[in-house]
């Protein structure tokens, strides 16, 4: 998947999201490319030092591949030229206040001096397409409704109709970020049937959420234009399948929790920005699956039309990264919060880990990885900057770790296959050791007859309890690798049992950060 458009805020604004987090987020939720806007760093990007300095920042941060584009503000116009020669995948515009004061909106007077730069370079020219006029003021700051009247469909359709005329006057590739107001696609469908290079993206929360069902107060749901009506969003669906809309972003945009304001509910106030980059492809789908829209239109939105966008192919083909997304098109979830990695979520789960009374981590890492020794050292360890460095330090502990805590942790599991066993020493630990060998329940008799003999004879042989992350795995393989395992001598079979050992702690980790309560 391909998402040209997301805020990863680094460097300068990295509490809010940074290359790490965001690039973690994305990757777990199919994207392998995204494009970073030039806001809301610090600085924003709009001269060549703040792109070198935007490199810098992600240096050896990336989960995949990320691009960038710079930004056009009053005074930045004459670097246009530069910015695209040093790399930068396109110029983005705000047309009304962008929300960071250090990014004002861009003048007729700079548009018309940078499209024609950007049209000779074949580069597009991306804008935050609300042209403000006077509206009616919240009489009420808890209101959504009253908030969605700010920002009325006028904005987006006069600034959407003055940016087709500078797209006819120019030649500039014109590109209209989040379009939410289904009203303007009368006069986006007839420039481009006039044949005008007028491209259009919208995001997954324009595409599910509707107006009437947000609740006064619910901040959560702010962002600039503003989700719409069911009625709209219909019509935005339907836009897609006539192929008027391009393609989907994701425009994630965190922000620290407190600055959302759900404490007062004011939607005043509050900083505007959804951050869904790992939901995308759940969501687009669940709602394409119920209109009948298969996975290949879906590829197009998600991938092809976007990568065609910043010039490249998504296609798989010589020559090309093999960048694919496995999913399970059947499969349900419910989004809890915790299970994203983006910047906030990852870091309210470890300050929260961070704090916890020494029983109660000592608990949870126990369920981790059941060695004491390797708990105690996680809790001396302490703080942790973040889900990362959890990991980094387990890896570390593991490295020290001597044998009979070895021993300890591997023998903290329950036998692969033998019902009884799964009556654990520790509480968490067998709740999740039966998730994951599910893999056992679906095994006929025979298989699972084999797996407790041959679990037999691997603790008659070696002491301890055959471990395997079985994740994912079926009986039947489970029993191969015990089967292959038994021929081991002690000393290597013991480093192989400590190797899966680690492993199953990692996903653990995840787990308790993904269950995390808060
Ligand atoms: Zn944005």
């Amino acid at each position: 998947m391909v998402d040209v458009h997301v805020h990863l805020n680094e460097p300068g604004r990295s509490e809010w999201e940074g290359f790490e987090t965001g690039t973690a987020a994305a990757a777990a939720g199919g994207v392998t490319l995204a494009v970073d806007m030039p806001l809301n760093s610090s600085p924003v990007t709009t001269t060549l030092e703040a792109l070198a300095a935007k490199r810098r920042a992600a240096n050896g941060k990336l989960s995949m591949d990320v691009g960038f584009y710079s930004g056009l503000v009053p005074g930045s116009e004459t670097s246009v030229a530069e910015l695209i020669d040093a790399g930068a995948l396109g110029i983005k515009a705000f047309l009304c206040h962008s929300g960071i004061d250090e990014f004002p909106a861009a003048t007729e007077r700079e548009l018309r001096a940078a499209m024609p730069v950007l049209a000779e370079r074949d580069k597009p020219l991306l804008v935050h397409a609300e042209l403000v006029s006077p509206a009616p003021a919240m009489s009420n700051p808890r209101s959504y409704a009253d908030y969605l009247a700010t920002r009325p469909p006028k904005f987006e359709q006069d600034a959407i109709a003055m940016m087709i005329e500078l797209c006819r006057e120019t030649g500039c590739r014109t590109h209209i970020v989040h379009l939410a107001d289904a009203g303007s696609l009368p006069l986006i469908r007839a420039a481009r049937a006039e044949g005008l290079p007028l491209t259009v993206e919208t995001c997954p929360h324009y595409l599910y959420f509707a107006s009437e069902t947000i609740p006064d107060g619910a901040c959560q749901f702010k962002c600039a234009p503003p989700i719409r009506d069911s009625a709209n969003r219909e019509l935005l669906w339907q836009a897609f399948e006539a192929g008027d809309i391009d393609f989907i972003a994701s425009d994630h945009s965190p922000c620290p929790p407190a600055d959302k304001r759900l404490d007062e509910g004011r939607f005043d106030l509050a900083w505007g920005g959804i951050s869904s980059i790992q939901l995308t492809l759940p969501i687009v789908w669940t709602l394409a699956k119920q209109r009948g829209i298969g996975l290949q239109r879906l590829a197009q939105w998600l991938s092809v039309a976007p990568a065609r966008f910043i010039g490249r192919s998504a296609g798989i083909e010589v020559g090309n990264e093999a960048n694919l997304v496995a999913f399970d098109t059947e499969a349900t979830f419910t989004v809890h919060g915790n299970e994203l990695l983006h910047r906030v979520m990852s870091q309210k789960f470890i300050e929260q880990f961070n704090s916890l009374p020494l029983a109660e981590s000592n608990e949870k890492l126990l369920a981790c990885c059941g060695s004491k020794w390797w708990s105690d050292q996680m809790i001396d360890a302490r703080p942790h900057g973040s889900i990362d460095e959890l990991h980094t330090a387990a890896d570390d502990v593991f490295d020290r770790m001597p044998r009979d805590a070895w021993l300890e942790a591997i023998g903290s599991h329950p036998r692969i296959g033998d019902l009884e066993s799964l009556k654990m020493k520790f509480a968490g630990n067998r709740q999740w050791s039966s998730g994951e060998q599910s893999g056992v329940s679906a095994a006929d008799e025979q298989v699972l007859m084999r797996l407790k003999t041959g679990n037999d004879a691997y603790y008659d042989k070696f002491g301890y309890t055959f471990v395997v992350c079985a994740t994912g795995k079926s009986a039947s393989e489970m029993l191969q690798i015990l089967e292959s395992r038994l021929t081991n001598e002690p000393d290597a079979e013991l480093q192989t049992a400590a190797a899966e050992q680690r492993e199953i702690t990692h996903l653990r980790i995840d787990k308790l950060a993904a269950d995390y309560d808060h």
